[in-house]
């Protein structure tokens, strides 16, 4: 095994394009055969061949029509005053039926709808426009040659190539493949995809998550995504970064698959190796390792002996952005299936967007209607957050040579899926478990809302905008006590809506806080050198009760700064730290003792000029339904 020096493998970060195009240029881009596919499994295939039909559809002359056959030159008199008369031929002509008795001039037979013509007629009168009579019927009409007859082969004549090769293979294909008697067809051979996760923290969902694993998101995310662009999946599952087990899992893979996609182990990490076995399997190997690209830079792309083999970064956005940015075109020219096609509409950013110059960037946006036209919201969770991705409705594209995208610019927004669904109510700024209580209700009567974690002062700042309906926010002015009322401005109403109860959290059994007040628990706190804190981010409200109940203190842990409740006690559920400051629902969430300091205000800014809008009326009912805070209350909040 070639093992070039760990420092090397970023030296050449290629451009997007420019590493795009040596793998394409080391690729054969031709489908990699074909197979017969039974009918019922020709749903999201590509076909590999015109299709002529062998028969006429429908394969005889048929009525279109219940009523009866008739000669249109018998009726050529008959009018709505004066009927003209037939005799019945001894005979009614069924669907599945072959008639037996030729029509002689001054007759008719009854025919149901699909039923064949009979030798001698050449036209259909409905039954509507016919009298039964004596003799047999009086015809109200003259039909002219041909009425409601549908001849043979005017829906598909045969011989007639009904379906062009390339064509992805859907409901109403299969609909016309049966029409002709077609039981098969020939597709396009599904390239198999090898799909590999590596890391030594990989647990696969499903399995108990052991301390400091996590689960392997990159391995069913890169399934998804090879099965949605034409290929066939193979999952091998998740491996720790062991290279004798690696490299005897990557040669299975590439031995018995069309092309090999790994995650993890690209980069400059110690354990990282997948590359360094990737190299090996091939000639010509890695043609581009490094690109220039956020999220993604530590891509390699190899071709060996003619096999596409991708290592996409571990973070789960970097991942899912680069296999479809990259990974994806590639894929579908082997599967056959078309370019897909990407629509774009142009957004506001309402927020500065930073932006490392020489890298092309991508920033995931949820998208928002305002007065202005639509807003794009960074979904600013960052590369290792698997919700950047799943979220956003589409994203923006930093060109390398920029810097930024200053506030307030426009700029087209890729969309992930063409029919983009406005959400009816946005809601930006910070964030509650208890939301969720109230806008499941909205969601059970058809009201959808798109909430926003932004902070309460990044909500603030949106409704102002306009840019949302309501804003959360739980804001605490430090001089008053106060919360919430003293932060609104013109424009911006007040939502009452429910106070969470906020306190001292720890393991049980701590005697430092066991029992005590929360004054006591801190002063204990403060006097063990040993005892270690979790902070909370500046700007959030529970931050100013921390500082107050510290009283300038600075103890160990004080710089640990994490941005939400559920990270304070992860981190004392874990052993991380000893206390911290969280809400009641979630102390209790982690199996935390807990000791109330104080309850929080988390109420909304209603954008005034909104709230005659109708999600929004329906907003505010939620809020005083009956149902939705018995849940709130049941989540351990107090409806205001
Ligand atoms: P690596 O590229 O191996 O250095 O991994 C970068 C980051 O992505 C680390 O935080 C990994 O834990 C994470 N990661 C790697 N592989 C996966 C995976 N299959 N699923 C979820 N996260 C992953
Ligand atoms: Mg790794």
């Amino acid at each position: 095994m070639s093992s070039p020096p760990v420092q090397d493998q970023f030296l050449t970060v290629l451009s997007r394009d420019e590493a795009v195009r040596r793998f394409r240029e080391a690729l054969d881009l031709s489908p990699r055969g074909i197979e017969t596919v039974p009918l019922g499994q020709a749903l999201g295939r590509v076909l590999s061949a015109d299709v002529a039909s062998p028969i006429d559809v429908p394969p005889f002359d048929r009525s279109g029509v219940d009523g009866f056959a008739v000669r249109a030159a018998d009726l050529a008199a008959a009018s709505e005053p004066v009927p003209v008369t037939l005799r019945l031929n001894p005979e009614t002509i069924a669907c599945g039926v072959s008639p037996g008795i030729a029509l002689a001039p001054g007759t008719a037979t009854p025919i149901a709808t699909g039923g064949p013509i009979p030798r001698g007629a050449d036209a259909v009168v409905m039954i509507e426009h016919t009298e039964p009579v004596a003799e047999g019927i009086a015809v109200r009409r003259a039909p002219s040659p041909g009425a409601f007859i549908g001849f043979a082969g005017s829906d598909i004549a045969r011989g007639e190539v009904l379906l062009r090769r390339g064509t992805l293979i859907g409901s109403r294909e299969i609909g016309m493949l049966a029409a002709c008697g077609l039981a098969e067809v020939s597709a396009i051979r599904r390239p198999r995809v090898g799909i590999l996760s590596t890391g030594d923290e990989l647990v696969a969902p499903g399995q108990p998550l052991r301390p400091a694993a996590i689960y392997d998101s990159n391995g069913p995310i890169v399934a998804a995504a090879v099965a949605e662009n034409g290929g066939d999946p193979v999952a091998f599952g998740a491996f720790p970064d062991d290279a004798a087990l690696l490299e005897a899992a990557i040669r299975r893979a590439f031995a018995e698959c069309d092309m090999v996609v790994l995650s993890g182990g690209t980069s400059k990490g110690a354990g990282d190796l997948t590359y360094r076995l990737v190299a090996d399997l091939g000639a010509p190997g890695i043609v581009a390792h490094g690109v220039a690209l956020k999220p993604g830079k530590p891509l390699c792309l190899a071709v060996c002996d003619g096999k596409p083999v991708v290592v996409l970064p571990g973070f789960p956005t970097s991942a899912m952005f680069t296999f479809h940015d990259i990974v994806a075109p590639v894929l579908r020219r082997l599967s056959g299936l078309p370019e897909r096609t990407e629509a774009s509409m142009p957004a506001r950013v309402p927020v500065r967007v930073a932006s490392e110059l020489g890298r092309t960037e991508f920033v995931m946006v949820s998208l928002v209607d305002t007065p202005d036209g639509p807003a794009a919201y960074p979904t600013g969770k960052g590369s290792g957050a698997v919700t950047s991705f799943a979220q956003a409705d589409g994203f923006l594209t930093v060109e390398a040579l920029a810097d930024s995208l200053p506030a307030g610019a426009t700029a087209p927004v890729t969309l992930f899926t063409p029919h983009l669904r406005v959400p009816d109510l946005v809601i930006v700024g910070s964030h509650d478990p208890g939301l969720d209580a109230v806008t499941g209700h909205l969601a059970e009567r058809g009201v959808s809302s798109r909430v926003l974690a932004v902070g309460s002062l990044g909500g603030l700042a949106a409704a102002r905008r306009g840019e949302c309906d309501l804003a959360p926010i739980h804001l605490m002015d430090p001089k008053t006590g106060l919360y919430n009322e003293g932060y609104l401005q013109a424009g911006l109403e007040l939502v009452p809506g429910w106070r969470r109860m906020q306190g001292i959290v720890f393991r049980a059994g701590d005697t430092r806080f066991e029992g005590r007040t929360a004054e006591a628990a801190v002063a204990a706190a403060l006097a063990d050198p040993a005892c270690l804190m979790v902070n909370r981010n500046s700007g959030a409200g529970t931050r100013l009760l921390i500082d107050r109940l510290l009283g300038g203190a600075r103890p160990e842990g004080y710089w640990n700064q994490p941005r939400s409740h559920n990270a304070v006690a992860a981190g004392v559920a874990q052993g991380r730290a000893d206390w911290g400051i969280a809400i009641a629902p979630v102390a209790s969430a982690y199996g935390l003792s807990f000791i109330p300091v104080g309850e929080e205000h988390f109420d909304f800014a209603l954008v005034a000029a909104r709230r005659n809008r109708p999600p929004v009326a329906a907003f505010l009912e939620a809020l005083a339904d009956r149902a939705v805070r018995d849940a709130l209350e049941g989540l351990g909040f107090r409806p205001a």
